[in-house]
């Protein structure tokens, strides 16, 4: 039997996506083993966010709320989750596996003595055990573990399962977890948050990514890439070596370091396709490559390829689809 408690993070007042997913999962496990479904809510405001955790089939909500957990603080994060495991006297602990969640699973594992499983893109039950099954070797294999612990703590791929689709019929407690968040806990300090000037919509939840790669002309190109996002109504994003050239932000690298993206269709112009990279686009649906060298990586993975100096083909393209679709190109630059 296993009690599996989802750290359902929230975005805007809602479970996000990705703790959406963590739900099914749990579900699915429960279902298979027996056991409970709980799901633990820390920081503010998390009222919204725990009916909807119990709708989306958490039977025990458990909520942390305090003014030092608004922004994400790895120490307190921690001691929050180990104490609502503890109180749901739990055997998974369950994360997206997206920034956060790869700055707590290894941590979490430590402190609560558990296995660690990360990028869990499915699951099996042989002879009344859970396989955990990741990707290795870059997405171009399956590796199925099982736990040698009690207790694991495991780290899931976001975009890998359906989204928990709520039923308000569902019926569920609400439990503030008894743990003393404490200052003196703290070992760093965010001290500052800027917002990116590409900031708007998430290239995890992006329909559309445009990414440029080391392959263009750097900082000033991924304005002729924006200029194109802009037409189709899509994001920009990127691949590792041009966010280390400092061309773009961090936070628009996509791959296995980066964000783990599912659009309907993504765009790489000037990226190689390194495995890395392409772990991070599984899920698209469709992927169009441009780059000049034919055997390069990324045709592999690519619906269509476009073997040419992306130079020749982006400001054509982005003229062509303004025509077609009508759509105004607006004024936004990249920094
Ligand atoms: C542990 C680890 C984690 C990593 N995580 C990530 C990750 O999350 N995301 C990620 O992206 N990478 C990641 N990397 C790095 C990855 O291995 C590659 O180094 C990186 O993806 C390469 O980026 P790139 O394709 O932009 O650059 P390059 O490999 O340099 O490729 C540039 C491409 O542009 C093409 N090109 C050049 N000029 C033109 C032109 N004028 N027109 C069209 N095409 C042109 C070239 O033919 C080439 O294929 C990771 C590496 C490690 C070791």
């Amino acid at each position: 039997m296993s009690n599996v408690l989802v750290y359902a993070n929230q975005l805007g007042g809602n479970l996000s996506s990705n703790a959406r997913e963590a739900l099914t999962l749990s579900r699915r496990l429960v279902r298979a083993t027996g056991g409970e479904v709980g799901a633990v809510l820390v920081g503010s405001e998390v009222e919204q966010g725990a009916r909807e955790a119990i709708a989306c089939g958490a039977s025990k909500v458990y909520t942390i709320e305090n003014s030092l957990l608004v922004d994400y603080q790895v120490e307190l994060y921690l001691d929050a989750l180990c104490a609502a495991f503890q109180q749901f006297d739990a055997n998974i602990l369950m994360l997206p596996f997206d920034r956060k969640g790869k700055d707590l699973v290894g941590r979490l594992a430590t402190r609560l003595n558990a296995s660690a499983i990360t990028e869990v893109t499915d699951t099996k039950n042989e002879d009344g055990q859970v396989r955990w099954i990741r990707p290795i070797y870059g997405n171009k294999a399956f590796g199925e573990y099982t736990a040698t612990r009690g207790k694991v703590v495991v780290g899931i791929r976001p975009k890998s399962f359906e989204q928990a689709v709520p039923d308000e019929t569902r019926t569920g407690s609400i439990i503030p977890v008894n743990y003393k968040v404490s200052e003196e806990n703290i070992v760093t300090k965010l001290v500052e948050s800027i917002e990116s000037s590409l900031s708007g919509m998430r290239l995890e939840d992006a329909r559309i990514i445009v990414s440029g790669g080391k392959g263009i002309d750097g900082r000033e190109a991924f304005n002729d890439l924006q200029a194109l996002a802009d037409v189709l109504g899509g994001v920009v994003g990127a691949s590792r070596a041009a966010c280390d050239a400092g061309w773009v932000p961090t936070n628009l690298q996509v791959g296995q370091t980066g964000a783990v993206v599912a659009p309907d269709l993504y765009i790489a112009v000037g990226i190689s396709g390194a495995s890395q990279h392409l772990s991070g686009i599984t899920n698209a649906k469709t992927v169009i490559a441009i780059n000049n060298d034919s055997e390069a990586p990324i045709f592999k993975r690519a619906n269509i390829g476009v073997v040419a100096d992306y130079k020749t083909i982006i400001p054509t393209l982005t003229e062509e689809l303004k025509k077609k679709l009508g759509t105004d190109q607006r004024s936004h630059t990249c920094s």
